[in-house]
């Protein structure tokens, strides 16, 4: 767990198909002392998300609102979990929604002809197998979201389509602070542009970039990659050059 002004940063680790991954959800310290989760990490992370809020000073029981970027299992997994006991509420883009109810399925997956295909060779990788007949993961969205809103508090949506149709950043007015999930990811303080291969539509990736750069920036969040505290906002403005 790391605290940035009103930004609380969690350290999620998990190792998925043998690589060591690291997870950073975040929860934003309103002016009213509630605070606002920004994803939920994969599923069984609801107790380390706790017990790093309490190392914060805080709890579970602070969360009045989820913010969800995209339905991404690991930006989702804990999310039932989570409203189930707190009972806050779920905010996402209207594009995002169908997907994070069950309505639709995931963008990620391949069709259900191709799926079948896939499941029937005997030889198919156990972890694409598990991934493939997951069931899919059905929480009510509270409230649809859309481009350039403010919540109370000063959170700004952004849509930052690309990484799927719906997919969301939120900025911070007061402290500055984009929290990009992943429109953006990171490594050791530098910011890199969206992850190619777990980006369906580049283009629109990119684009979402130039229209995040347009925003005077102090600190970046990136879900994979963590924190960018140092130049953040000419490095985003950088990568949206180039
Ligand atoms: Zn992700």
């Amino acid at each position: 767990m790391k605290r940035v002004n009103d930004l609380i940063v969690f350290d999620l680790e998990s190792t998925v198909n043998g690589n060591h991954m690291v997870f950073r959800p975040s929860a934003i310290v309103m002016p009213d002392g509630t605070l606002t989760l920004v994803d939920t990490g994969l599923p069984g992370m609801k107790d380390t998300i706790d017990a790093q809020l309490r190392e914060a000073g805080f709890s579970l029981a602070d969360v009045k609102q989820i913010i969800v970027t995209h339905h991404d299992l690991d930006h989702i997994g804990s999310l039932e979990a989570i409203v189930g006991q707190t009972g806050a509420a779920v905010l996402a883009l209207e594009d995002e929604v169908p997907y994070i109810t069950g309505e639709k399925r995931s963008q990620k997956l391949p069709s259900e002809a191709e799926t079948q295909k896939l499941l029937a060779d005997p030889d198919l990788d156990p972890a694409r197998r598990a991934m493939l007949t997951r069931p899919p993961v059905k929480v009510p969205v509270t409230r649809a979201l859309h481009d350039g809103e403010e919540l109370p508090g000063g959170l700004r949506i952004i849509a930052t389509p690309g990484h799927t149709v719906g997919h969301a950043s939120v900025y911070v007015t007061g402290s500055k602070t984009l929290i990009t999930g992943d429109a953006l990811t990171s490594q050791d303080g530098r910011l890199n542009g969206p992850n190619e291969r777990a980006t369906p539509d580049m283009p629109t990736a990119l684009a979402s970039v130039k229209k995040l750069a347009g925003l005077d920036v102090q600190t970046i969040l990136a879900y994979h990659g963590g924190l960018v505290t140092e130049n953040a906002d000419s490095q985003l403005k950088a990568l949206a050059q180039a």
